[in-house]
């Protein structure tokens, strides 16, 4: 492969020096430092300007307009990079005082390379005052320091910490954040729950390069590396100085030593926080307010100059869409989108919720205000948002007979038009394989499985897609396939309670779960395998009451995941249970009462739980407790009963050494 000719740091630091010094710009497209058109460090100014976020679509053209190039430059087609995994990681190295003026008069190789293996900009802009702590405090928040409020420079611990940080963000998603900083006050950054590891290296690059080498050993999912020695001697000699020129090289040294010991899937940042002019900075002026922005890895398009505006908050938002970050809509910063060889694989939200009664209670509260979204009013606005909601049902829908009354029966049916309830919470998938399937009110059990085909019949007419039953046994057994953001997941029910709903070669029913049957369902998984990227198992077992799964559980679970099942969500005990990841997936065991009307305290709760993928990969899960009020309406439980409730969902191994990996 021929790489093509690129456009030279040297020709882009042409432009750069040209913005510094002309009087007018040199192109339509170029932008002077210092004018008022330029990238503001305040959001309110950059009202109207097109904003992108991820999972929306990103500002017509950006990616796929040509590269704007200046007098004397060729536009270049940037090669096709290696795609982005799906689920890279990022290291932003803040090299502290760099003008990209420098680059080009010091010998910096290792940086320089950075730009023909990325995207690049030699004109992005800091935050005023254009200090280390606001910039970086800019730099992994996404906002100016009129937002974040550090207007501050040195370590001042009784200011507190830098809170709405990337490392929050990415620690709350279960990556692993890790911040290597060579001068003391980044120990404003290491807010609670942010960084798995927070280095201060005192002793200038070298040291900090060491450190940084190290964690990266230990592994990351997000790393920042703070390199602090061109500002020094910025500060000492004065910035351009021959001193400065000589000590960046060897910043360069430092730099090349951290890139060497990356792993190959590593995305790479590196800007600054500042420049300076004599020997200090702070101002205003474009010598201070002008920094060096590169990208550079799997996904990102090579030897291209960016085009767009990018300021130094950009950085934040720019890792927080690589990683699939829950970040806020409204930073200043952006994605730098223009820099993306393809868009990076949308994530996708997964919720399952506990049983739901159709019938007593709920079915009751629902026929007498003639409403049967009521169970559901306080929760559906974060059901309906995810990609796929999946619900287990523990009973009938059928209109063969009137409800059971509340709660003095263990007949579970309700009518037909709980399905509107279900409909209305954005419920996609329901397994029906459950022990009260077969319930027929009035009819008392079984009555020639009736209600349980009315069941798989409404459900399919409200377009809920009903797993773990059939009208025969293969139908029981087979997946339910639903694709979302080009991955294709496949439900399978199973239930190990209730054998008299077990379906037959002829007879409706369930699909069963047990030591007997165990077989078949793990073939049934590498089935589903075969037919999509992820195997989602939802089985109805355990020991109603209990608060922790039967050792034969944990067994199943590991070996259905072992087939190739990515998630196992069970239900029926009507508590919430335990989690536990094993390799390559999670087993959620229960989660406890969604809709239901019993009367233990314990019985009233549930969790909700939430898994993100990002393409087929399992990237995060959190759980939302909910308390069941009035026997019927789950809402979101308050803070300390949704820390009971997690209190008595912990994982069962070492999440660190068992947690889910991509096949
Ligand atoms: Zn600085
Ligand atoms: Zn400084």
């Amino acid at each position: 492969m021929t790489r093509p000719p690129g456009v030279s740091l040297r020709a882009g630091l042409a432009l750069c020096l040209c913005l510094a010094a002309c009087a007018a710009p040199a192109g339509p497209t170029l932008i002077r430092a210092n004018d008022p058109t330029a990238r503001p460090g305040t959001p309110a100014i950059r009202a109207g300007e097109p904003t992108a976020r991820p999972g929306t679509p990103e500002p017509t053209g950006t990616r796929t307009r040509e590269p704007a190039v200046g007098p004397g430059l060729s536009p270049t087609a940037p090669p096709d990079p290696t795609p982005l995994p799906p689920r890279p990681r990022v290291v932003v190295i803040s090299v502290d005082g760099l003008r990209p003026d420098a680059l080009a008069l010091a010998r910096t190789p290792n940086i320089q390379a950075l730009t023909q293996r990325g995207a690049f900009s030699l004109q992005a802009q800091t935050v005023f005052p254009s200090a280390t702590l606001p910039a970086h405090a800019a730099m992994f928040t996404g906002q100016p320091p009129e937002i974040t409020g550090v207007d501050w420079n040195d370590y001042l611990p009784e200011r507190g910490v830098i809170t709405g940080t990337v490392f929050l963000a990415a620690r709350a998603a279960g990556r692993r954040a890790v911040l290597v900083a060579g001068k003391e006050k980044f120990a404003h950054f290491d807010a609670p729950g942010a960084l798995d590891a927070y280095v201060f290296a005192p002793g200038g690059d070298q040291d900090v390069a060491d450190r940084a080498v190290e964690q990266i050993a230990a592994g990351f999912d997000l790393l920042a590396v703070h390199l602090p020695n061109a500002d020094y001697f910025g500060h000492l000699t004065g910035w351009m100085s021959d001193t400065y020129l000589f000590q960046l090289s060897r910043t360069d040294d430092a730099v090349g030593r951290l890139l060497a010991a990356l792993p190959e899937d590593a995305v790479v940042i590196l800007t600054a926080d500042h420049g300076g002019l004599g020997v200090s900075h702070g101002r205003r002026i474009p010598e201070d307010m002008t920094i060096p922005w590169m990208i550079a890895g799997p996904g990102i398009r090579q030897n291209l100059v960016l085009t767009q505006t990018i300021s130094v908050l950009d950085t934040a938002d720019t890792v927080a869409y690589l990683l699939s970050l829950d970040w806020p809509a409204d930073t200043a910063g952006r994605p730098v989108l223009e820099a993306l060889a393809a868009p990076v694989p949308p994530a996708l939200r997964l919720l399952f919720t506990g049983d739901i009664n159709p019938g007593r209670c709920p079915a009751q509260v629902a026929l007498q205000n003639n409403d049967f979204t009521l169970p559901y009013q306080a929760v559906a606005e974060v059901l309906r948002a995810a990609d796929l909601t999946v619900g287990s049902l523990d009973g009938a829908l059928s209109d063969l007979s009137r409800p059971s009354p509340c709660p003095t029966t263990q007949n579970l049916i309700g009518p037909a038009r709980t399905v509107e309830g279900l409909q209305f919470a954005g419920f996609d998938v329901i397994t029906v394989a459950t022990n009260h399937a077969k319930d027929c009110g009035a009819l008392g059990f079984g009555c020639e499985a009736r209600s349980f085909l009315d069941t798989l019949r409404h459900l399919d007419a409200g377009g809920l897609r009903a797993v773990g039953g059939g009208a025969t046994l293969a139908e029981a057994r087979a997946p339910v396939v639903v694709e979302r953001g080009g991955v294709r997941f496949a439900f399978l029910g199973v239930t190990e309670v209730g054998a008299d709903t077990w379906a037959a070669e002829a007879r409706p029913g369930t699909a069963p779960l047990s030591g007997a049957t165990l077989e078949d369902v793990l073939a049934d998984i590498r089935a589903a395998r075969a037919l999509a990227d992820v195997v989602i198992v939802l089985p109805q077992w355990g020991v109603e009451y209990a608060e922790t799964p039967e050792p034969r559980q944990r067994e199943w679970a590991r070996r259905m995941i072992e087939a190739g099942a990515t998630l196992v969500v069970g239900n029926h005990p009507h508590m919430v249970q335990p989690l536990e990841p094993f390799p390559g997936g999670l087993a959620a065991y229960a989660l406890g009462n969604f809709v239901f009307d019993q009367q233990p305290w314990r019985a009233r709760q549930g969790a909700v739980l939430e898994v993100t993928f990002h393409g087929p990969i399992l990237e995060a899960w959190r759980l939302r407790p909910v308390h069941i009020y009035n026997f019927y309406q789950p809402r979101w439980a308050e803070p300390d009963e949704a820390a009971q409730i997690l209190a008595r969902m912990p994982l069962l191994t070492d999440p660190a050494t068992a947690r889910p990996s991509p096949r």
